[in-house]
Formats: C-alpha cells, structure tokens, sequence
C-alpha cells in the first residue's frame, strides 16, 4: 500500500508493506538519496540487533556507504546531550549537505534522528522506517524534537521526511504492550475522523493483536490517511491540528503523575480518550460515543479505566500546568459522535474533575 502526504512542495510517499526493508535501497534510489554522501542509520538499543545489520547490509549492497548509531532504548534518549553525540557521529562519519539521516525504530528514534536531520548543517534529508505501531502517528506530520527535563517534546522542529518505509515483518518483534499502545492511537485516527473504521478495529482486533500483517497494513494505511488529512490541511497547527490531541490533556497529565515507566503513551490516552466520550455525554453526544469508544478500546487491549492508587489531585494539578488552560474553564476535544469531534472551550474544572473520579471508579 502506499499514500502520499500531501504538503505541496514538501509532500512525501509512505510505503506500507511486508519485506520492504530488503527493498530498501531501490526506495533511495527512487527518492534520488544520492549514494557520493554518506547515510547515517540511527537505531536504538532493541530494534538495532534485529533489523540494523539487514537495513545497512541492503543499503550497501546497493552502493550506498552507511555509518550507524545506536541509543538506549527509552524516552530518555531524546535529550539534547544525545542530539550533541549524534552530531558527533554524523561528523565522523563524513556527513555532508546531500547525505540523509534514517531513523530506524519507533517514535523515540524518529522523533531524535528528525531532529538530527534538522539541525545538521542547517538541515539534511530524512528517511523514516518505522517497527512500532505507534510511529505511524509521529511518521506523518514532520514534527520532530527533543525533550528538556522542564518539558516534553519542546525543543524542536518540523522536518518533512524524503519518504517512509514500513516493513510490516519488523513488527512481529514488537512486545504486546506496545502493541496495544500503538493501537490507541489507530483508534483515535477513527475516533476523529471515520466512524466505518472504529467499526473495522472493533471488529478486527484480534486480528490486529495478533499481528496479522494484512490487518495491521490496513490498519496502519487508515490510520496515516487520517493523520495525514488533517496535517495537509494545517501543516503548522495552527488550528484543525487539535483535533489529533483528542484523548491526551487527561492522558499528558496521568502520564505526568505515572512516571514515563509505569503508563505507557497510548494506554494513558485510551484513558483520556474514555475521559474524552464521557465529557461528551455531557455535551449532548448519544450513549454510544461512550459504551462505543470503551469496546474498541478494551478489545484492543487498552485500559479503560484509571487505576485505583492514581490520585485525582494530582492528576488535576498536572492538567492545570497545562497550557489550555484558562480561567476556571479548560479547552477540550469533544467526540459529539463517532468519527466526529468538536472543540470545546468552555469546559469547567468541576466537571473534569468530576470525570476524573469517575474513571477511577470504574477500575
Ligand atoms: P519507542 O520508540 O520507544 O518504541 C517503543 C519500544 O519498542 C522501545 O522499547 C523500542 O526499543 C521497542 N521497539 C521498537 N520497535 C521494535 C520492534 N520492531 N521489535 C521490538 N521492539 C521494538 O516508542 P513509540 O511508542 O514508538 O513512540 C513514542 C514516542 O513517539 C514518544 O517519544 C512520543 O513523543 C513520540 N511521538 C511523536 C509524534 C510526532 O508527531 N512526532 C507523535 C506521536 C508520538
Ligand atoms: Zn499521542
């Protein structure tokens, strides 16, 4: 499968499919990654011993010359002392104006080899090849950044990748609670967009986590359609953009209150995102935006309700460090049914707190 990204100038193909990693140089080819400059593949410590001896053996075999670099496995190494090393490595191995950055792994790895590609040198090509579910959300969109230890994700850029290369195969590795994590997200493609595909993830999640290539190609093509809709159409978010943060103001701040470790990214935003529906209710959405989100979300094999020991305090306190908030009312992505949101700004502390304890109560 294939879709375009559609940015005019800036517009990009990704390529979704089984065994495209041994293809890979051919995509270069392709893309006019001239092979006189060198590449520097970037990895982390997981996905490096599993497909980084395959990427630079094909790369190689089709002319190109391929430095690697290797980071911890973790959110940790998106650091700005990580981007100083990298650059480092990118020196060392010759990197030039043509050369291009490859980002082999999930989001961390994507997010931090982008963000090396837009600082070297003022900026250099960039190739994703995503192994997790979830890079599919960060794959789209050219956002790209690191995090300061005051805040997450805050220094940064937008840098367009030259194409993306999904090998369904380099999913198979990938640990069951990543998985599900990336699916909360696939999830909330539908949730905003397209009622019919909540009904095909309802349907099809079984499939999907047992890692049926076919049904995690669709799911992943649909997934970045929407993404990709709706980046096209606010490339800077400047205002359609918010919609993707469906799920993640209560999910940023349980997150935020969980350490990094303990909740991971996409089960704290299936939290949200039931937060989300149930706020909804509130605003005059049918049941079914409710009882609906909660099935999908559990077949996918999210939590759906907060752990008892989280305290709500807390939780509220993080979401009030959070920017959207503004005067006793908050900002809010609303589902009004499925496959529709609304954002709403007038969104009362009381009632969000009150939503809080519900999701508590429910575990
Ligand atoms: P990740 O990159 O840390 O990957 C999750 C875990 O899976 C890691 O331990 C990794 O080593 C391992 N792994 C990756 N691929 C594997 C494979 N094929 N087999 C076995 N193990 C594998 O995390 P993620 O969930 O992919 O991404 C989260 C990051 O993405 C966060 O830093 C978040 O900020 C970022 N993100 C960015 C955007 C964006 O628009 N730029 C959007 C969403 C998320
Ligand atoms: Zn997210």
């Amino acid at each position: 499968r294939e879709l375009t990204v559609d940015l005019g100038e800036r517009s990009y193909p990704i390529y979704i499919g089984q065994g495209l990693l041994d293809q890979a140089a051919s995509y270069f080819q392709k893309h006019n990654i001239g092979n006189k400059s060198p590449l520097l593949i970037i990895a982390d410590s997981n996905v490096a011993p599993r497909y980084l001896a395959k990427l630079e053996q094909v790369l190689q075999a089709g002319g190109y010359k391929t430095a690697s670099a290797v980071v911890p496995a973790g959110e940790s190494s998106k650091s700005l002392a990580m981007l100083g090393d990298l650059v480092g490595k990118a020196l060392d191995a010759g990197l030039d104006r043509k050369s291009a950055i490859v980002a082999l792994g999930g989001g961390v790895v994507g997010d931090l080899a982008g963000f090396v590609a837009a600082s070297y040198m003022r900026g250099i090509k960039f190739v994703q090849v995503p192994t997790t579910i979830l890079a599919h959300d960060s794959s789209v969109g050219g956002k790209v950044a690191v995090n300061h230890p005051q805040a997450k994700n805050i220094i940064g850029a937008f840098h367009q990748p030259e194409f993306v290369l999904y090998d369904l195969n380099t999913l198979q590795t990938l640990p069951p609670r990543d998985v599900s994590s990336g699916l909360s997200e696939v999830v909330k493609h539908g949730l905003i967009w397209d009622a019919s595909f909540v009904d095909w993830c309802e349907a099809n999640a079984e499939k999907l986590l047992a890692l049926d290539p076919d049904s995690l190609g669709y799911a992943l093509y649909k997934g970045c359609s929407v993404k990709a809709a709706v980046v096209s159409e606010d490339e800077k978010e400047m205002g359609l953009r918010a919609i993707l943060n469906l799920g993640h103001t209560i999910g940023h701040a349980i997150e935020a209150v969980a350490g990094y470790n303990e909740m991971q990214h996409g089960e704290a935003i299936s939290i949200g995102m039931i937060g989300s529906a149930k706020l909804g209710l509130r605003y005059g959405a049918p049941e079914e935006v409710y009882t609906k989100t909660k099935r999908v979300l559990a077949k996918c094999g999210l939590p759906v309700s907060l752990p008892k020991h989280y305290d709500v305090d807390a939780i509220m306190a993080a979401m009030m460090h959070d920017k959207k908030f503004k005067e006793g009312t908050m900002v809010f992505v609303v589902p009004t049914a499925i496959g529709k949101v609304e954002i709403k700004s007038d969104v009362s502390v009381e009632w969000m707190k009150e939503i809080v304890e519900e999701l508590k109560l429910e575990a």
